[in-house]
């Protein structure tokens, strides 16, 4: 039987965005499904960093980590605009302890008792070795040790850290990521439905019946794989919605961010260590904030929106209050995000433990193959489309092979170190944006911000002004280009612009892009 498409994706993640991306380049025909907004879960809550993943190494993820390590630049070129290095201060003190459960903390424990537990530097500079080399680095440069008491790093810390490791990982802004896949995913051939849930699959032989709710209604489409990237639903849809029999099992664990007001003046992150052996980041975040995370806990229901509890907000404030000299407390959060990790359940007994590599199996159980897509970091996205297409093209003829390494995201045809050419560029092409502005619009758009302004002699001529520099020529591109029906689509996933917006202002922009929404489609 001919069917509608090749592959039906579930769930527009990074992960369905990222496959659907890669198999549309390939020539399959694509439908990808999602049942809220691009990154509405997992995938607009992460850290945002495109990392090796330091503390893996403890638990011995050398493969992860490596695949990670040597992803972040290939992925840096491939979006100037929307990774960007950065460099990660990890201070030292003699406190710190492992994770009891970690490989390496077993075997210290065994070889050098009387450490108690605690991380040695001699270790962590190990550790931060193996780091720098294990993936190759072109663009970043390598480990280095900082004075605290005479560098910038040092000032906002309290007196009793006297040195730190200062390394490099990358910045990504995680839901534009995946925003740009989609984008890239349709302009080769996919078709991507939002606010679109599936709520059925049934096997039919040699293809599947996929039942689709959505804004035009409920229809159905026919496919000859599935393709399961759900995330924190993945295990849901394998027994609910497809209702086939697995042993695979997820674990959810929640992981919660704070945001405060900038706190220091650097453009450093802080990589700090617990004494609980837990680890966490305070980076700096649009320009005007920092951002502390995370945490880990456990989540039993997916459907149950994550939120960040007071116990988890006092867990950060008190674990940062470890090294700040400025005491922060519960007044100083301006706002807060959650996220539930789908991790792959391997049996560890903690939620810092469990593994953060993917695990990929096909089921075929006597009929139409499905793909079921458990874990993944934000980092190893592009690997991960790649090792599904190895399970996904022996169904189908003649499947070329892997194309997506370095091949720009929408607006990222620019060199690495090119953002600043690039802000004065769109400067002179639009002369009434101002330095951070234009910025914004770089860091959000690369080369195609210069569309969104093209044939503007003054702010005026971008229409309505809906506060914090979102005009109406930009929300008129993020409904038409990347998929933005409402107004949280826009200020909390496409931006970060809620974190300057009043809720009036938002309120107004939702009003305003319901009305507007049938026309600004047509
Ligand atoms: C706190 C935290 C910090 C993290 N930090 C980092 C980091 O710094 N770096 C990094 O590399 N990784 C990080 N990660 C991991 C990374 O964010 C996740 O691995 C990744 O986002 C998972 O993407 P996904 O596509 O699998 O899932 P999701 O983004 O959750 O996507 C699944 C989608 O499926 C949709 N869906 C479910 N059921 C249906 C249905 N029936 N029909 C249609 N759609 C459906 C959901 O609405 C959802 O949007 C972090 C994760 C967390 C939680």
């Amino acid at each position: 039987m001919t069917t509608d498409y090749d592959l039906m994706i579930i769930g527009g993640g990074i992960n369905g965005c990222g496959i659907a991306r890669d198999a549309a380049g390939r020539g399959l025909r694509v439908a990808l499904a999602e049942k809220d907004d691009l990154a509405q879960a997992t995938s607009s809550s992460s850290t945002k960093l495109f990392h090796g993943g330091l503390r893996y190494l403890e638990y011995f993820e050398f493969r992860l980590v490596r695949e990670a390590l040597i992803e972040r630049e290939t992925l840096l070129r491939a979006m100037p605009h929307i990774s960007w290095p950065m460099r990660f201060v990890l201070p030292y003190h003699e406190d710190m302890r492992f994770e009891n459960e970690t490989p390496t903390s077993r075997l210290m424990s065994r070889v050098m008792p009387w450490m108690k537990g605690r991380r040695p530097a001699w270790l962590i500079r190990l550790g931060l070795f193996m780091y720098d080399h294990l993936g190759g680095r072109k663009i970043l440069p390598g480990t280095k040790t900082v004075d605290l008491k005479s560098g910038v790093e040092g000032a906002p810390l309290e007196d009793k850290f006297a040195f730190a490791y200062e390394y490099s990982d990358c910045w990504i802004e995680d839901s534009r990521l995946v925003a740009l896949n989609a984008r890239d995913a349709e302009a080769r051939g996919a078709t991507i439905h939002t606010r679109t849930e599936v709520k059925a699959a049934e096997r039919t032989g040699d293809h599947w019946t996929v039942t689709l709710s959505g804004p035009e209604g409920q229809r159905q489409i026919t496919a000859r794989m599935l393709v399961n990237t759900g995330g924190p639903w993945v295990r849901q849809i394998i027994g609910e919605v497809a209702r086939v029999n697995t042993s695979e099992n997820i674990r959810l664990v929640r992981g919660s961010h704070i945001v405060t007001k900038r706190l220091y003046d650097h453009e450093k992150c802080y990589f700090f260590q617990g004494t609980d052996g837990r680890i966490i980041f305070a980076i700096p975040y649009e320009t005007d904030f920092t951002l502390i995370g995370t945490t880990d806990a456990e989540h039993t229901d997916p459907s149950v929106k994550p939120e960040c509890t007071e116990a988890e907000r006092d867990y950060l404030l008190n674990f940062a209050n470890g090294y700040f000299k400025q005491e922060l407390t519960a007044e100083d959060v301006v706002w807060t995000y959650s996220g539930v990790r789908p991790l792959y359940d391997d049996g560890a007994t903690s939620a810092t433990a469990a593994t953060r590599d993917y695990v990929l199996k096909v089921n075929e159980a006597g009929g139409a193959p499905m793909l079921n897509v458990f874990g993944g970091k934000i980092t190893t996205y592009r690997r991960l489309a790649e090792s599904a297409l190895e399970k996904i093209a022996p169904f189908f003829d003649d499947v070329p092979g892997p194309w997506t390494a370095g091949v720009p995201l929408p607006g990222g045809n620019f060199a690495v170190d090119g953002v600043r050419a690039q802000i004065d560029a769109l400067k002179a092409l639009a002369p009434y944006l101002d330095d951070r502005w234009a910025k914004r619009l770089v860091r959000a758009y690369g080369t195609e911000a210069a569309e969104i302004v093209a044939g503007t002699a003054s702010a005026e001529n971008l229409g309505k002004d809906f506060g914090a520099t979102l005009t109406e020529a930009e929300v008129r591109w993020l409904m038409t280009r990347e998929y933005a029906t409402r107004a949280a689509d826009i200020v909390w996933r496409r931006s970060k612009l809620g974190l300057r917006m009043t809720q009036a202002e938002i309120d107004a922009l939702d009003i305003w892009m319901q009305n507007e929404g049938a026309s600004v489609a047509a």
